[in-house]
């Protein structure tokens, strides 16, 4: 079983259905057993193209999600759980097939419900803002709190009162147009063999060309 067979068939898995292959389902597919399938899946945990939980099953395959962290987002056949802020703007442009996605989730201070329809074309409209509570530097010290800490507010007050609230430091504020400046590229190739990621210097040309500044990658 190569290694970059298996990273497609679990990206694609998510891509076509929305939710994750058992390692079982790995298993058949490539004519193997699931120890070995095991194996190959930690190996891609380990360089980081997945994330698994504490009982070895796929949780996330950026920006695929197989549990809810706040978003949904719904295309023309496929719904799926949408990770954080910038993986739910991601999809639109890593599935153009599937149309204008719509991306729901609720403010984490009032809870008041908001949803945009996401396309490639350009930013959806609206005044909300994302805040990104840890620094890019330090994103995968913990991915799931990170991704769950990447949310979408109805404006910069109501993230002043959910930091009040939680007694969380701020992290970095962006408005709507930066989020899809950020998520429209990020996991360009993802779905394709080879993908290889950015080095950290592509990276942080990037992250400039969307508008962000040093302070995302935490400098
Ligand atoms: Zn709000
Ligand atoms: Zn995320």
């Amino acid at each position: 079983m190569d290694r970059e067979d298996l990273r497609l068939a679990v990206y694609r898995s998510f891509a076509e259905s929305g939710r994750a292959p058992t390692p079982a389902e790995l298993a058949s597919r490539f004519g193997t057993d699931v120890p070995a399938v095991r194996r190959g899946l930690k190996e891609l945990a380990a360089s980081r193209d997945l994330v698994l939980d504490g009982q070895g099953r796929i949780v996330m395959a950026h920006p695929f999600s197989a549990i809810p962290l706040g978003f949904s987002v719904m295309g023309a056949r496929v719904l799926w759980w949408g990770g954080c802020a910038w993986d739910s703007f991601a999809l639109p442009h890593l599935l153009p097939g599937e149309g204008e996605m719509l991306v729901a989730t609720r403010c984490p201070a009032c809870r008041r419900p908001h949803a945009w329809n996401v396309g490639t074309g350009g930013p959806p409209v609206g005044g909300h803002v994302a805040h990104f509570l840890v620094p890019a530097a330090r994103m995968w010290d913990d991915v799931m709190r990170t991704c769950g800490h990447q949310r979408l507010f109805c404006s910069e007050d109501c993230v002043a009162a959910w930091l009040e609230e939680t007694g969380l430091p701020r992290g970095y504020v962006m408005d709507l147009g930066t989020l899809w400046r950020l998520a429209a590229h990020w996991y360009e190739g993802r779905l394709k063999r080879g993908y290889t990621r950015r080095d950290p210097a592509r990276a942080a040309d990037y992250l400039r060309s969307a508008g962000l500044s040093g302070q995302f990658w935490g400098l």
